[in-house]
């Protein structure tokens, strides 16, 4: 068998066994003493119009037509609705003839990196990082480069950024609002990153890919924008996802777009129909192609993850932990009060608060607390972050 393939599979991701972790303790003491932050699962209902047109689709006198294949990048119709609601939406050109539907971003990331990188070739990203970069990118033959963010706002880096290109830079791969910091790129980010590859390109001789993973776009709190970045950098491919937008993560849907006006954009477009061919990634589930044509637009109550937010940061605030603010998506990345965030994670289980260690997203000394769970058990866990921050105030 393949040593890799065996090694991925029988290594479980930290996040997992934390998961496994809570549900044993749950049994031991009771469901009621365990807060479980450790999976970003979507706790909000997916908006009523996704159940209707749902029913209304099964409703139809020819299911063989709507449970079958579709063409392999994806329903025609569907790719239309996309590519008009984005052009609409965010003032981009774009083509339904470049949009590819896929599992969601899992599956649109292994494309679109399969499609762009050669063997050998590097992707630089930014920690903290989706613990799946690293395998994503490796499948792919290339080599993630992780560049460490600026510290105090988790926005780029770009002193070190800017001497992280080589021959081998294939693409720069960025998640805004991001997994786990919850952090938004600002608008002066994204300027100065565009400029900054079309400068590298430029004088590299090669154009140079922006990979945007944006499974978190729709999750925004208090009216912060999150720029479209096709609309910056022409060489762009959006790996999106409907999996936290609808709460629809079990369903697998999603999209690639690749900007039309990107260098050699349809051969690209068709370099990442030909990965979709060979990663085994045609024809995403019919059924909910279809849902995704009349559901344009529609999002899930994000309202109920703001208030999960505002309550959980202040609370913790106020017991003297620390993170960057986050304006988006649904976690928050907190510094741990010892450096060692494993140790900090074995002293939060004792009072039952399951948080995942940073490591694995690149990035020592943090947490990540997902707060997509019930205000309820937000509420109960408060008294217990008091008492494990009260441990290291002795
Ligand atoms: N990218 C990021 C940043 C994520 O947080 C996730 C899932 O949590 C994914 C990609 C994968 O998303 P999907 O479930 O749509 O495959």
């Amino acid at each position: 068998m393949n040593a890799r393939m065996y090694e991925l599979g029988s290594r479980r991701s930290v996040i997992r066994e934390i998961f496994e972790f809570g549900k044993k303790r749950a049994a031991e003491v009771g469901a009621d003493k365990v807060f479980d932050f450790s999976l970003g699962n979507p706790s909000v209902e997916p908006p009523k119009v996704v159940e209707d047109t749902l029913v209304s689709l099964l409703h139809t006198d020819n299911a063989t037509a709507l449970h079958g294949y579709t063409s392999a990048q994806g329903d025609a119709e569907t790719r239309r609705a996309i590519a008009e609601y984005i052009a609409g939406k965010h003032g981009v050109k774009t083509d339904p003839d470049y949009i590819y539907m896929t599992c969601g971003a899992a599956a649109s990331l292994t494309i679109t990196l399969s499609a762009i990188c050669n063997a050998g070739d590097e992707v630089i990203t930014f920690a903290p990082f989706f613990t799946e970069y690293r395998v994503f990118t490796q499948t792919a033959g290339a080599k993630l480069i992780e560049l460490a963010s600026d510290p105090d706002t988790f926005q780029i880096d770009f002193s070190l950024l800017e001497n992280a290109f080589t021959e081998k830079t294939a693409a720069v791969l960025v998640n805004s609002p991001n997994n786990p910091s919850g952090v938004v790129y600002s608008e002066e980010t994204v300027k100065k990153l565009s400029a900054l590859l079309e400068r590298k390109s430029r004088e590299l001789g090669k154009t140079i890919y922006l990979i945007t993973d944006e499974p978190y776009r729709e999750l925004v709190y208090g009216g912060v924008k999150v720029p479209y970045l096709t609309a910056y950098y022409k060489n762009t491919v959006v790996c999106y996802s409907y999996s936290k937008s609808l709460s629809l993560p079990g369903e697998r849907i999603g999209y690639i777009f690749v900007s039309p006006e990107a260098d050699a954009a349809k051969e690209l477009y068709l370099a990442v129909c030909g990965a979709g061919r060979a990663l085994g990634y045609v024809c995403a589930p019919s059924l909910f192609q279809k849902m995704i044509a009349k559901c344009q637009g529609a999002v899930s109550d994000v309202s109920v993850y703001e208030r999960n937010r505002d309550v959980l940061l202040k609370a913790l605030e106020e017991c003297g932990f620390r993170c960057v603010r986050p304006d988006g998506a649904f976690y928050l990345f907190v510094r741990s009060p010892e450096p060692d965030a494993n140790a900090f994670c074995e002293r939060a289980k004792k009072y039952g608060l399951l948080l995942v260690p940073g490591d694995d997203f690149g990035c020592k000394g943090y947490v990540r607390i997902a707060y997509c769970v019930s205000p309820e058990m937000i509420a109960r866990s408060l008294p217990y972050f008091k008492k494990l921050a009260d441990e290291y105030k002795k």
